[in-house]
């Protein structure tokens, strides 16, 4: 789920660090992880990017357990296990993951040199980046309360960045699955009071978390609305009150300091299309021989990009990575000469796999 990790990731130092990388991938779907291998197999490094606080896009967020049954010698596997038997695959190349960040800025900055930021803070600076965005970004779903975006990251929050920022407070948690459940069972220890609002006495979460939010209700160390938040209350973007409406048709008035809704997540371009990239119908057209986009050093691989005769589907973004890491190479090691092998039969690249 989404509003899950908090942004900290091994071997940052400060936010205001710049992390220096051979190639920076903004996605972490079937397509950016299977990247990861094929810039790994000609020595060059990745750190990704990812909104969602899991990998596999949306193989991993929209469809875990279905099966898929056309992946290239691969009979059936459900979208988890294509996710799982990637991160397998491209283990020996250890790439950096940034999850539940998503990238709000990219500019040219050398030639090619690129600095990509998100919105936890960080900035990167890539040789080459690889967009992999599908899509586009995972993100949450705005609840149906009249008025609630004046209220937005002031009062009201779709995601956890920092719990910290939660402590002492009134809590208004509403939804019925598990980001809802987790984060109830997540601040309830910290925060001064809190309340769950969800419009049935039933939850889409996980059993066991059901089972504790239940028993602490019972202890009385949260509240426990059953009804719908009809009305918010509040001055220049702090909420101070809402009014929930109970099945019933009574209304009760709570008093809070912050109201976290998890009501699901949405797909939406998000701010790709505002990288000077040019665009064709909220896709990224590319150079079908490199899958470069129209700034040099800059890729498009997966569903994010078009060309005459594209196909969405996961067999394409893996062989766009493949023909996209040979031109990446040429910016990563000018001065190499790229000599193309087998992994049957290179000991070379056996070596990199651990294999040899
Ligand atoms: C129900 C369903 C069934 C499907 N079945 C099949 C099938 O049987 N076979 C098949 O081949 N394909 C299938 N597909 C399509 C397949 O899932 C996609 O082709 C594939 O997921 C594309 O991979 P991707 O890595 O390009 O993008 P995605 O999987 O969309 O991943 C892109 C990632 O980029 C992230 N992102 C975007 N913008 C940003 C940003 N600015 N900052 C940070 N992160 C960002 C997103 O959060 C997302 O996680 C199916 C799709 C659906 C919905």
């Amino acid at each position: 789920m989404l509003q899950r990790q908090e942004p900290t990731p091994a071997g940052i130092k400060s936010m205001s660090e710049t992390i220096k990388t051979d190639v920076l991938i903004i996605g972490a779907g079937p397509v950016g992880l299977f990247a990861v291998f094929e810039l790994g197999l000609l020595d060059i490094r990745a750190h990704l990017v990812d909104i969602l606080d899991k990998v596999g896009g949306q193989c991993a967020e929209l469809y875990p357990e279905k099966p898929i049954y056309d992946i290239p010698g691969i009979p059936i596997i459900t979208g988890q296990g294509i996710t799982d038997s990637l991160m397998h695959q491209i283990k020996p190349f250890h790439p950096t993951f940034h999850l539940g960040e998503m990238v709000t800025t990219l500019e040219k900055v050398g030639d090619p040199l690129f600095r990509v930021r998100t919105d936890a803070g960080k900035t990167f600076e890539a040789k080459c980046v690889v967009v992999a965005a599908g899509g586009g970004s995972f993100q949450p779903k705005r609840p149906p309360i009249k008025g609630v975006e004046a209220y937005e990251e002031k009062s009201v929050f779709y995601a956890v960045r920092k719990m910290e920022q939660f402590r002492d407070k009134r809590l208004l948690v509403v939804g019925g699955g598990d980001s809802a459940l987790d984060w109830t069972l997540n601040l309830q220890p910290i925060a001064k009071r809190l309340t769950l609002v969800h419009r049935r006495d039933e939850f889409r979460g996980a059993p066991d978390s059901v089972n504790k939010m239940r028993s602490l209700v019972a202890s009385g160390g949260m509240d426990l609305k059953i009804g719908q938040v009809s009305t918010l209350e509040g001055a220049e973007g702090t909420l101070s009150a809402v009014t929930v409406k109970g099945n019933d048709g009574k209304e009760s008035r709570i008093e809070l300091d912050a109201m976290l809704p998890f009501f699901g997540l949405t797909m939406k371009l998000g701010p790709v299309a505002d990288w000077g990239l040019k665009m064709e119908e909220d896709l990224i057209p590319v150079d079908t021989g490199t899958f470069e986009t129209s700034i040099p050093g800059i890729f498009a691989i997966g569903d994010i990009n078009t060309y005459p005769g594209k196909l969405k589907l996961i067999l394409s973004g893996f062989h766009e990575a493949a023909l996209m890491s040979q031109k990446a190479f040429h910016y990563v090691f000018p001065e190499k000469r790229l000599v193309f092998q087998y992994t049957t039969s290179s000991t070379s690249l056996q070596k990199k796999l651990g294999v040899a």
